[in-house]
């Protein structure tokens, strides 16, 4: 029956970015056949992550030619031989099913992954950050993918759509991994700095988990705005863009000591440096905005010392991370936040979608084959 399910599928279209700043080309390739474990997946929808605009416009170092794309969902079409292949809760995957799954693979064998950092393996592979060769299907702006052993795999819950679940395997799972590090929330502010689809992610997902009070920073208005459908209850605060301006904004807040809980979801170095000088009394800055590089940031280290505050860096997630991600948006709390994903445009029109995305105007531009 595998076999079949193979040969029914013998090209995938893919849109490979061969130059930064440069169109991405279209190309049917030949599906190639399943290794032991691996899983032959339809895409249903992959959303444009930030990541892949500091890609695809040559902000950081990436392999090339790449096939760019990693919040992704889609169907599986075919299970490779061995051993079952398994979700998060130890299910075997068969064909048919809707799933979302980890950005990285990992080998669960390393000093790394036995100690926690799953998505700092010492053989990491990540989907959609590979150099493309003839033989792989390794990103998001396909029409199909393989999915490799070691990677988290998550059904889709039942009104779940492929689309509003496609940034749940980065910006809602790193939101997620965000806040575990950050600790029990009830009764704490949380200030965000940053309203991209992370920012409004954390205010959504620390809303649902009790938190005393969430605020979010952001310059743009129309970020703000979409707070009333990602997180009503959460208090929004303006800020002119600047850096000084940011300052003045950081210091009238600490007139209240600062907030216990301060997520750099911005990843600018004004707002990583006004996350750090936030943090109240016994506070945990997490620090997940900033994934190219951005120069350096400034905090008189006395702060950090005398309020005794923890500054942690967070990038990518675990595979809880990606369950408690897919569990939120199919929730009544997060179908707010779920409600803000899309457009969706055609594979083919990728560089129409790349542009839309860069623009900023639609939180997550969705692409789907
Ligand atoms: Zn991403
Ligand atoms: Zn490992």
């Amino acid at each position: 029956m595998l076999e079949t399910a193979e040969r029914a599928v013998a090209t995938a279209r893919v849109a490979l970015l061969k130059r930064p700043g440069g169109s991405l080309e279209l190309r049917d390739v030949p599906v190639p056949p399943l290794g032991e474990r691996e899983v032959l997946v339809r895409i249903d929808a992959c959303a444009v992550c930030g990541s892949d605009l500091h890609t695809a416009h040559g902000r950081r170092p990436h392999p090339l030619p790449a096939i760019l794309g990693h919040e992704i969902a889609g169907t599986v079409v075919a299970v490779g031989a061995g051993p079952d292949v398994v979700d998060v809760v130890g299910e075997a995957i068969t064909a048919g099913e809707q799933i979302t799954w980890s950005v990285c693979a990992s080998c669960g064998e390393c000093d790394r992954c036995r100690g926690g950092l799953p998505q700092k393996c010492r053989q990491l592979f990540k989907y959609g950050h590979a150099a493309n060769d003839e033989h792989s299907l390794a990103g998001g702006f396909a029409s199909h993918v393989v999915l490799r052993p070691g990677t988290a795999i998550v059904r889709l819950p039942a009104g779940l759509t492929a689309v509003a679940a496609a940034p749940a395997s980065c910006a809602v799972a790193t939101a997620a991994a965000a806040l575990r590090v950050a600790g029990d929330l009830h009764g704490r502010s949380v200030v965000v700095l940053g309203a991209g689809m992370l920012g409004l992610s954390v205010a959504s997902l620390a809303t649902a988990r009790g938190a005393a009070s969430v605020t979010v920073v952001d310059s743009r208005p129309e970020r703000l705005d979409l707070l009333a459908a990602a997180a009503p209850q959460a208090n929004t605060v303006p800020w002119s863009g600047n850096e000084a301006g940011l300052e003045h904004l950081v210091t009238g807040m600490l007139v209240a000591d600062g907030a216990d809980v301060v997520v750099d979801a911005g990843g600018s170095v004004a707002t990583a440096q006004a996350a750090m000088r936030l943090i109240a009394t016994g506070g945990t800055c997490v620090l997940a905005g900033t994934v190219a590089p951005v120069g350096n940031a400034a905090c008189d280290p006395e702060r950090i010392v005398r309020r005794q505050a923890t500054i942690r860096g967070v990038h990518n997630y675990r595979p809880e991370d990606l369950a408690a991600a897919v569990s939120h948006l199919a929730s009544p709390a997060g179908a707010g936040l779920a409600s803000l994903v899309g457009p969706v445009m055609p594979l083919d029109a990728i560089d129409e979608a790349l542009a839309m995305a860069a623009a900023g105007t639609a939180v997550r531009v969705v692409v789907t084959p």
